[in-house]
């Protein structure tokens, strides 16, 4: 038996060799992308005998390790903002805004509209409202994209809003942003959405970075691992019952990370339409189909994974991850 190579170690590595992987299907394809992790020695004019090394970065969100960079910087500024405050806000709440979309429905319509929808419902009368009567301090937000191979793009904003009224409920407030989420939309001519699903609105505990994650972190690295060794296995399963429970084991942890259930459709929809890929799994897919010729993943071919991601990728290039609104 062949040993298994080893081709990451670290969550580092496996973003570097995924920007390889996103490379080599023409995802990242401009020569920022194929210089991006290289170093390369630069000086200065006014002494350009004074050369120092630099790394070059392309800074696209959809270049892993650049995104990662891009996704920490903002946990820690937002950290760093909420760690300033002396009287912190009293009141966080965590809110979703999704969109209704089918798999008709292509990225950048979603991904514009969604934007659209935010700046414009942001601008409105009841928006400012709402701020004035929860006593707004700040919010951030941030859009994240799931992709499902029954429904398509899901596309949506997760807010996390500080602010120190705590007499309104919940049951008050999601009629509002409901309906201020509704009328944005349809300014927008974008498809109405259910009270019920598409708006999400809890109470959260603390600020910390809510809604702020990275698409590859320990837990994705390791079931990766766990994927690639699967690989190099011998095809005769061995009869001891502890190898048979170790692999079952290994099987559903290799599964539960690589589909994810939506919980928003938890009991309402067939489980077979409610996975849902992360963009950061989607790529980690991807990977798999490079490695091994004879690789299939359930839900989406190779030539799926590469239109979808780079779809993400030529509408997402030139916008910024999330930002603090005071
Ligand atoms: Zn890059």
């Amino acid at each position: 038996m062949s040993s298994n190579p080893t081709y990451f170690n670290t969550v580092q590595e496996l973003n570097d060799f995924l920007r390889e992987v996103l490379i080599d299907n023409s995802i990242l394809n401009t020569d920022r992308h194929l210089n991006c992790g290289q170093t390369k020695y630069i000086s200065l004019k006014r002494s350009p005998t004074d050369k120092f090394l630099r790394s070059l970065k392309c800074e696209d969100l959809s270049c892993p390790p650049c995104r990662s960079d891009i996704v920490a910087k903002h946990i820690h500024k937002i950290s760093d903002y909420i760690s300033t405050q002396s009287d912190p806000p009293s009141r966080t709440l965590l809110i979703t805004l999704t969109l209704s979309h089918s798999t008709q429905h292509p990225f950048k319509y979603l991904y514009d509209g969604i934007k659209s929808s935010i700046s414009h419902m942001k601008n409105s009368y009841g928006w400012r409202k709402l701020k004035t009567d929860l006593k707004h301090r700040f919010h951030f937000d941030r859009i994240e994209t799931k992709v499902s191979p029954h429904t398509g793009f899901n596309v949506h904003c997760h807010q996390v809003f500080g602010c120190d009224d705590n007499s309104i409920s919940l049951t008050d407030l999601k009629p509002r942003i409901h309906s201020l989420w509704s009328k944005s939309l349809s300014h927008n001519k974008l498809r109405p959405v259910s009270p019920q699903y598409d708006v999400d609105i809890k109470e959260g505990d603390g600020f910390e970075t809510y809604g702020l994650k990275q698409e590859q972190n320990q837990k994705m690295m390791e079931s990766l691992k766990l994927k690639i060794e699967e690989r190099f296995k011998p095809k005769r399963i061995k009869s001891t019952v502890m190898t048979k429970l170790s692999m079952s084991l290994r099987h559903e942890v290799s599964q539960m990370d690589y589909r994810s259930e939506d919980k928003r459709f938890k009991g309402n929809y067939k489980p077979e339409n409610s996975i849902t890929y992360s963009i950061g799994q989607l790529e980690g897919e991807l990977m798999m189909y490079n490695l091994f010729p004879d690789y299939i993943n359930p839900d989406f071919s190779r030539e799926g994974i590469v239109k979808i991601l780079k779809q993400i990728q030529e509408t997402q290039r030139n916008h910024f991850y999330t930002k603090i609104y005071k």
